[in-house]
């Protein structure tokens, strides 16, 4: 979560009439700051993380592992000792982890003191640093206390046993949902306020049902017995057995389903903002790659999912839509209308505000327009002004596509800034379009370059994962800027990619989209497209309108801005049929490669890695992070997810009825707890060596070593 505005939020009713004025403003501040760092440069590589943990409080007697609602105090105690070390050694400041507050009163997040350099021996500290931050934050909390990263807790909104400390019964106003209280919601005026106005704009509490693991003894259909389904407390009792719940779903009711859910972010700098849109660009269809290889969530509300991941959950969670904007019928209940909360037309949105990215925006002439194929509704009125004000179109309609939502919070003291100083109606926007990726434009006035942060990993169990998974993003966006490398392929193939990651197992038994020819040597796809004239009949018809003169491209990993359209276009005349550009691969092909058809993405990071100069130990621990992801890719490693099902699947007290029971999973965190410290190896999930290693290294000095 980005930083807490102060303030008296505004509830629905008063705030709709102002989102077309935050909506204007907002693109104000976003073009007064444009116009001062549009052509900002030369801001070196810096990078971060950001890990969300789950703080689970243990019952010994009765056997539960429940939810800490302690967020508040922990942060407080955090601060304080943050403060004391700061004191004691302020040579250290930049070193010292932060603590930020989540949506979960159960959750953490923290993120290193200052961000990392992008060299290899940079990188080697990473691991490092997620472990003092681990290690910080268990020392803060009660001895029943424990930080586990885990991107969903099994239990959550459970109706047969407590699973918060303290307990409350679900009857809050801002969520009224029948499974979760509104005491598991950060109590800061954003969170409940947020809760509370999307269900009001959207006109029905949301509605999140993933299908349901069918287990030998799970019942067929399965009609939830752990439902209140005849609950008459609000009105919104009645939308489970209206519809809203689905057979052979888990259906859960309340934004904290999917906000609760934990996972692993990293943001890059750029040098530029071309460079900046480059790196969005490329990372978009390796996001969907990420989220399968990341898989940890195959359980909700106390059951088995036949998912894998969350990111489905949390795009449901908070789907703020009207019925009329999702182009579905209303559920046939009082006070449920086509337009939800609104009282105007809407157009048709095809995407929840927390779904994957719908337009590539670089300039870059690779980016062929065939590849934004999704449909793009626009803030027309914004997009106009956009394009008068200078910005060009891929710009102006990424920025009045996340336009066209509604502001869902509005703090009365932030309604009138000054839109050169304030960038506040902007943020409010930007920061409420939860997508796979982000473009971060440079806060105002400080030391802060264009970012792009990539958003759709699932938090893994120990830091060694964490650590690996984010240094092989970090490494993999440096080998796609120094050699220039080609992933664009047609967004609505990511899409489908994206669907695909959620499917159980999908690492082992999906395919995904991606593009073949990665290597961008123009002059092979002239002589492939000339020579393939007659297959491919007239390309000229098909191709992109780009003109200009058509010499082969440098491997260069910056791109070339507005010019290079000019310097490369004539070549796009000869691109192939955008159809012909990609091919179904597995994730072992992806990753690990596929002979001479595909390098894989590892071998294109070892390739980087040749073109340094670094030391053999550094080398050898890079290596085994990037053999982590390789396993994890080809199965010889499985994922959590897959971790996950194999314990409650073989656990004594299960019942082949995909229920996830309070002792099973009371049993799973003290072992993934055990496995998190080294204090047992954990075969077949992580690497031979693990424990030895991890017990090996609790034992280094761990600040400023
Ligand atoms: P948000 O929650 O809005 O995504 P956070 O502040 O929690 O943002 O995390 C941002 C991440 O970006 C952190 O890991 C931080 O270290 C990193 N970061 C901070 N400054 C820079 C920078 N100039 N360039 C790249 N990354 C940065
Ligand atoms: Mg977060
Ligand atoms: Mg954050
Ligand atoms: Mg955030
Ligand atoms: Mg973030
Ligand atoms: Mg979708």
């Amino acid at each position: 979560m980005g930083l807490l505005s102060l303030g008296t939020p505004l509830d629905w009713p008063s705030a709709r009439p102002l989102a077309p004025h935050v909506r204007k403003h907002g693109i104000e501040q976003f073009l007064a700051l444009w116009n001062k760092i549009k052509d900002r440069r030369g801001d070196i590589l810096l990078w971060g993380d950001e890990i969300e943990y789950i703080v689970v409080a243990f019952d010994d007697e009765t056997k539960n592992a429940k939810l800490s609602l302690r967020q508040e105090e922990i942060l407080k105690v955090l601060s304080q000792s943050d403060h004391e070390t700061r004191e004691a050694a302020p040579g250290l400041a930049s070193q010292i982890p932060t603590f930020h507050p989540e949506y979960g009163r159960f959750m953490l997040e923290s993120t290193p003191g200052s961000p990392y350099g992008a060299s290899p021996k940079e990188l080697r500290g990473v691991e490092r640093n997620m472990r003092l931050r681990r290690q910080i934050a268990r020392s803060h909390l009660k001895p029943n206390e424990l930080p586990i990263t885990l991107t969903s807790f099994p239990r959550l909104g459970v109706t047969d046993a407590p699973f918060t400390e303290p307990h409350f019964e679900a009857n809050g106003n801002a969520s009224r949902s029948m499974f979760l209280p509104d005491q598991i919601i950060n109590p800061h005026a954003r969170f409940p306020t947020l809760t509370a106005n999307i269900r009001k704009r959207r006109g029905s509490k949301v509605a999140i049902n993933m299908p349901i693991f069918k287990d030998v003894n799970t019942p067929s259909p399965f009609i939830d017995p752990s439902i209140p389904w005849d609950r008459d407390f609000f009105p919104e009792d009645r939308e489970a057995k209206a519809g809203a719940a689905k057979p052979d779903h888990i259906y859960m009711d309340a934004m904290g389903f999917g906000m609760g859910c934990c996972c692993l972010q990293v943001t890059f700098q750029a040098c530029s903002v071309q460079e900046a849109r480059t790196v969005y660009d490329q990372l978009i269809p390796v996001g969907p790659l990420m989220l399968a290889l990341t898989a940890a969530s195959p359980a909700y509300r106390g059951y088995l999912a036949d998912v894998d991941c969350r990111w489905n959950v949390i795009s449901a969670a908070v789907d703020d839509r009207t019925p009329q904007e999702r182009d579905e019928k209303p559920l046939p209940l009082d006070g449920h209308t086509p337009r939800g909360g609104l009282d105007r037309d809407s157009i048709r949105m095809q995407k929840s505000r927390y779904d994957s990215v719908d337009s590539y925006i670089s300039q870059d002439p690779l980016n062929r327009k065939e590849y934004n194929d999704n449909p793009l509704p626009v803030n027309e009125e914004l997009r106009q002004h956009l394009l008068d004000s200078g910005v060009d179109e891929l710009l102006a309609n990424h920025l009045s596509h996340l336009f066209i939502r509604d502001p869902l919070v509005v703090f009365s003291e932030m309604v009138d800034q000054d839109d050169n100083l304030s960038t506040d109606h902007f943020e409010n926007l930007q920061s409420t379009n939860w997508q796979t990726m982000r473009f971060k434009p440079p806060p105002p006035g400080g030391q802060i370059g264009w970012r792009v942060e990539f958003r759709s990993m699932e938090v893994q169990i120990t830091d060694f994962e964490n650590a690996a998974f984010s240094v092989f993003i970090v490494l993999l966006t440096r080998a796609i800027l120094s050699f220039g490398l080609n992933f664009y392929m047609p967004i609505s193939k990511v899409d489908e990619n994206m669907d695909r990651a959620h499917r159980r197992d999908a690492v082992n038994t999906e395919k995904f989209f991606f593009r073949k020819e990665v290597y961008r040597t123009r002059n092979r796809h002239h002589s492939r497209a000339s020579s393939a004239e007659g297959q491919y009949g007239d390309i000229r018809s098909r191709s992109a309108s780009r003109t200009g003169s058509g010499r082969a491209t440098p491997i260069n990993g910056h791109s070339n801005g507005a010019a290079g359209a000019d310097r490369f276009g004539a070549l796009a005349e000869n691109w192939p049929p955008v159809e012909d550009e990609y091919a179904e691969y597995s994730m072992d092909e992806l990753i690990n490669g596929k002979g001479d058809e595909f390098p894989g993405l590892l071998t294109l990071i070892y390739n980087y890695l040749d073109s340094l100069n670094i030391d053999v130990e550094t080398r050898c621990e890079m290596g085994l992070y990037l053999e982590l992801v390789g396993a994890r890719a080809n199965g010889s490693l499985m994922t959590t997810a897959t971790w996950i099902r194999q314990f409650v699947q073989s656990h004594p007290e299960y019942k082949k009825d995909s229920v996830v029971s309070q002792r099973i999973n009371y049993d799973m965190i003290k072992k993934l707890d055990e496995i998190e410290r080294g204090v047992v190896d954990a075969p077949g999930f992580l690497p031979a060596g693990y424990a030895r290693r991890r017990t090996s290294q609790e034992t280094q000095p761990e600040l400023g070593a």
